[in-house]
């Protein structure tokens, strides 16, 4: 993620390099500014052209509704939810023939392939699912942190605390909200960079925060994301 500051106010952006031959800034409902470049462009040239767009970004940025999702989600078919960091449409595909249903992301849909005499309803089987994918990425970014950690840890578990996103026991037990994988994947970095960095200090000292900004310089703008952003994840209260 890179960041610069245009009239007193910061812009963070993700870039997308690819086979393409212009440049492209898209601003999410998220608020989260991607730009899509060309594989050979620079960082400097993109750093450029973002800040003479530095403007419209704000004010598109400023244009999103405080709060894109609705508090309360029943999740049934035509809702919008959260997929690390993208917006997706349920919708649920009843058929027979099949012994197990299933969910599966296609560009802008989330399709819930339900089997006819499926007992769990929407709702259970969308909070399986993610409890699986959260389990999943969990294990994956603590496999690629570990290395910097060097300290042993303990059992992994994915839960739903209604307070917390994620926290660490004095034996190295580490915690972690199901709700995270509904971040952009920066975001879920922080989360378990922070955890992870209790493994070493089991407090918020100075030596915790420098660990924490050796692996992630950028730790700070990714925080205040997360406390700026915490209704869209359906979620109150504490961080960390
Ligand atoms: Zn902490």
């Amino acid at each position: 993620m890179y960041v610069l500051e245009h009239n007193n106010q910061l812009i963070n952006y993700r870039v997308i390099k690819s086979n393409r031959k212009s440049v492209a800034i898209i601003v999410y409902p998220t608020k989260e500014v991607i730009v899509r470049a060309p594989n050979q462009i620079s960082s400097d040239k993109i750093k450029n052209i973002v800040r003479s767009k530095g403007d419209w970004i704000i004010k598109k940025r400023n244009e999103m509704p405080e709060i894109v999702i609705p508090k309360k989600r029943d999740y049934t078919e035509g809702d919008k939810i959260l997929y690390r960091g993208k917006e997706y449409t349920i919708k649920v595909i009843n058929t027979v023939g099949i012994s197990q249903s299933t969910i599966l992301l296609k560009e802008k849909e989330i399709i819930i392939v339900k089997k006819t005499k499926e007992k769990k309803k929407i709702q259970e089987l969308l909070l399986e699912w993610y409890k699986g994918e959260a389990k999943s990425l969990v294990k994956e970014r603590i496999e690629f942190y570990m290395p910097q950690i060097k300290k042993p840890i303990g059992d992994i578990r994915i839960k739903s605390q209604k307070k917390r996103w994620g926290s660490c026991s004095s034996k190295g037990n580490l915690n972690f909200n199901w709700k995270i994988v509904m971040m952009p994947d920066e975001m879920f970095d922080y989360i378990i960079v922070h955890e992870l960095c209790h493994l070493k200090h089991l407090n918020h000292s100075k030596l915790f925060w420098e660990s924490v900004e050796k692996i992630l310089p950028d730790y700070k703008i990714r925080e205040k994301w997360i406390k700026e952003n915490t209704l869209q994840l359906d979620f109150k209260g504490g961080i960390l």
